[in-house]
């Protein structure tokens, strides 16, 4: 996100911190998080991640997902989106827990976590993921996913005992 200039008057915008913005005519900007989903799919003690094929973050892991549209309903974004970037047609989504994400710098996304209880199809990337792959649920703790999600795994197993209890067909 390019932060430089005023949306309303074009003139230079500088941060009175990380939130705040104003421009030399006291023109306000917000820079709130950007909400976002992205769905937890578990095979076993397995979860499904996308390897990232796009800055930022290239080459690392994240779950399947991506930003809201406007006035879009959480869920139905979250289904658009694994539809999109797998595939996969959801059934039920269960709301897992909410982050607050450091994007980039300059951008944080808030992220709406959800788990499938089940789903359809053979997971296929498309375009912004290099590969779909099955990890071990302990990657989503490790070095290698693009953001950190405390507590998440917990949660996860604390709702499907070590995530044996969802299927897909
Ligand atoms: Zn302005």
């Amino acid at each position: 996100m390019d932060l430089n200039f005023c949306i309303t008057c074009a003139a230079p915008l500088a941060a009175r911190d990380d939130t705040e913005y104003v421009c030399d005519n006291g023109h306000p900007y917000w820079n709130e998080p950007r909400a976002s989903t992205c769905v937890v799919l578990l095979d076993g003690d397995r979860v499904l991640v996308a390897e990232r094929a796009v800055e930022p973050r290239k080459g690392s892991y994240i779950f399947p997902g991506g930003f809201l549209h406007f006035g879009e309903d959480p869920r139905e974004g979250a289904r658009r989106e694994i539809r999109e970037e797998t595939g996969l047609s959801c059934g039920e989504l269960t709301l897992l827990d909410v982050h607050n994400l450091r994007y980039q710098e300059n951008e944080a996304s808030l992220s709406i976590v959800f788990l499938a209880h089940d789903w359809q199809g053979a997971p296929a990337a498309d375009d912004d993921a290099a590969a779909l792959v099955w990890q071990p649920l302990d990657v989503v703790d490790g070095d290698r996913f693009a953001w950190p999600f405390p507590g998440l795994t917990d949660r996860i197993r604390g709702i499907t005992g070590a995530g044996a209890d969802v299927a897909h067909s």
